[in-house]
């Protein structure tokens, strides 16, 4: 079965909406509670390790050891005012600068903090650069990556199987999925507002400790705001809107008492224009492009900038049966069991197929499954199933659709289901594809889609039944 693009891709954040509570209002400044965590620190630093390995890989580090340097300065400034009960002294913080433009920063559990060279250009002064570090600072000290896995119930070894990074960007979105593959290994877990408001809270308070004004953190989304380009910035679909979160922070910033606060400084003067003379920055989505591999570095990484990452994939008369081995997939706001010797495949930032070795290739899949979303043009679910499985038609003529749609639970809400077959020209045998979907709590579309030829189907129908069954979506 081939792909089908459908509507506007979304990204991986644009799941996330859930309205949670803010910090109760104490005295002097807000008492801020460690969430609630099942890991132990050792936990958070080796998840911490495994990802910033992946990171490296995977974007371009800034070899510049005079801006390093000054950022790694600011850095350790702001970790000497993370307070007292939120330190860890296994923690090692450190700071890397990378050569992307886009706006943007984000923070490994354990302590590792990558800054987007965009985002020290856009800085209007040191205190707002200063003020995303300390609230991505603030992610790693309250330790929301584990604390949000926590949350979702996932075993140690299967985060670090999958190798989820548990790093949340400052900015969710276009900009926050630095690359396509980010949504295929749960890169980037969206933290919930809740704890984007702690990390504002916190990183105000770190902030006015390091003698900058806190509402420097604030200025900065504004300037954000500013140069986010085309319309609506995509961070307000995961994270607090702009107008609450300045308003919280100017709340703490109030409560904070800064004297002489750090604004325009000689260095970050120097620093800044020496960025903007030098050649410009590649956007992520460059990035992402040139960098484009399979997603778990098997069948030898790089493949040279192709986009489309089933270009490498060989069909094969033999496909091995899928593993009664499961890994969790953790990503983009779903989580779901899948067998363990299933490559998976970011085909955009908004779906991501799985499939066995000898099961993909330029024709698409023989045997496995996809999972996606799609934008809403109009709510309704039943249009947009029939439209999905419409174009799925129109790209895979071979197909009719060969039952009604019936209704189906999936991940706990109502959704339908419907099987469409024909005759494959990669395994001149019968296909089924069946298509699931749901809605999302934002009116936007769910699908999973299970492939395999008809008389393999007892094979898989553990496995599709262990997927749907396992799904997960936190929206
Ligand atoms: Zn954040």
């Amino acid at each position: 079965m081939k792909k089908f693009n459908f509507g506007k891709n979304l990204t991986a954040g644009a799941l996330f909406s859930a309205m949670l509570l803010m910090p109760l209002l104490a005295f002097g400044q807000t008492r801020i509670q460690m969430p609630k965590n099942k890991y132990k620190i050792q936990d958070d630093i080796r998840i911490g390790q495994q990802a910033s390995q992946e990171v490296r890989q995977q974007m371009p580090i800034l070899n510049d050891s005079e801006t390093t340097r000054y950022v790694q300065e600011v850095g350790r400034r702001l970790v000497n005012s993370i307070p007292q009960q939120f330190q860890h002294p296994e923690f090692q913080y450190s700071f890397q600068v990378v050569n992307a433009r886009d706006i943007n920063a984000f923070a490994l559990p354990g302590g590792a903090m990558y800054v987007n060279r965009g985002m020290i250009e856009a800085a209007r002064n040191e205190g707002e650069m200063a003020g995303v570090m300390a609230h991505e600072l603030s992610h790693v000290a309250l330790r929301h990556g584990t604390a949000q896995a926590t949350k979702m119930n996932n075993p140690l070894n299967q985060i670090l199987g999958v190798g989820a990074v548990l790093g949340g960007a400052v900015l969710g979105g276009q900009g926050g999925a630095q690359l396509g593959q980010i949504f295929a290994q749960g890169y980037f877990t969206r933290f919930s507002r809740e704890y984007e408001t702690q990390a504002d809270i916190l990183g105000a308070q770190i902030m006015a400790d390091a003698g900058y004004d806190p509402r420097d953190l604030a200025n900065m989304f504004r300037t954000i705001e500013q140069q986010g380009g085309n319309g609506t910035p995509e961070f307000l679909s995961d994270h607090p809107s702009p107008a609450n979160r300045y308003a919280t922070i100017e709340r703490e910033a109030a409560m904070l008492r800064v004297n002489n606060p750090i604004g325009r400084t000689a260095q970050f003067e120097r620093v800044q224009s020496r960025l903007r003379g030098m050649q410009r920055a590649p956007s992520s989505q460059e990035i992402a492009r040139n960098a484009q591999r399979y997603p778990n570095g098997q069948n030898g990484g790089q493949n040279g900038g192709q986009n489309n990452p089933m270009a490498n994939g060989r069909y094969s008369s033999r496909v091995s049966l899928p593993s009664s081995q499961y890994r969790i997939f953790n990503g983009g706001g779903i989580q779901m069991n899948v067998p363990s010797n299933w490559q998976q495949m970011a085909m955009s930032q908004s779906e991501i197929w799985f499939a066995p070795d000898g099961a993909y290739g330029d024709q698409g899949i023989t045997h496995g499954a996809l999972v996606g979303f799609s934008q809403s043009r109009n709510g309704n679910i039943d249009q947009m199933t029939q439209d999905y499985v419409e174009g799925i038609l129109q790209e895979n003529t071979y197909l009719q659709q060969t039952s009604n749609y019936s209704r189906v639970n999936i991940a706990g809400r109502q959704g339908y289901a419907t099987v469409l077959q024909g005759r494959s020209n990669v395994t001149n045998r019968n296909e089924v594809t069946t298509i699931y979907t749901t809605q999302l709590r934002n009116g936007n579309l769910f699908y999973i889609v299970t492939v395999s030829p008809q008389n393999e189907m007892s094979n898989y129908d553990y496995a599709f039944r262990n997927m749907i069954r396992s799904l997960r979506i936190n929206d």
